[in-house]
């Protein structure tokens, strides 16, 4: 069998551990107080969510720039395009990132997490620190 290495985006968007590609890296149920609680380790493989303190402020950064680009060109091509009134295309625009809000911010993360961990199917399965949640 060819060991698949290397980055998934199916992994990534759902939200999946970038090593086993199984766990979850949020919290399930979702909660809205907290949309953004991650379990310490993968429920699964055991690989730390957070490698360490203030590993996500980097996410922060690109879920700014991911949701600038996301926002800013459909509003462009609706006024400049469509030629939909600047009122309407505001009003578009912040319907459409309150809905895509929170995939962008878990998304960023997610993304960032999967750009530092290796995927690694042949994780050691019996060396997986018990989780404490
Ligand atoms: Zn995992």
């Amino acid at each position: 069998m060819k060991m698949k290495t290397g980055f998934s985006f199916k992994a990534m968007w759902n939200e999946k551990c970038p090593r086993c590609r199984e766990g979850y890296i949020f919290e399930k149920p979702f909660r809205i107080s907290d949309p953004l609680a991650m379990p310490k380790r993968c429920p699964v493989c055991g690989q730390v969510t957070e490698p360490e303190p203030g590993f996500y402020y980097g996410a922060m950064f690109l879920s700014y720039i991911v949701s600038g680009f996301m926002l800013l060109i459909p509003a462009l091509l609706l006024v400049f395009g469509l030629k939909w009134s600047v009122e309407a295309a505001m009003l578009f625009t912040l319907v459409f990132a309150g809905i895509a809000y929170l995939k962008v911010l878990r998304g960023a993360r997610s993304l960032w997490l999967h750009m530092v961990v290796k995927y690694d199917p042949g994780y050691d399965k019996m060396n997986i620190p018990p989780s404490k949640n």
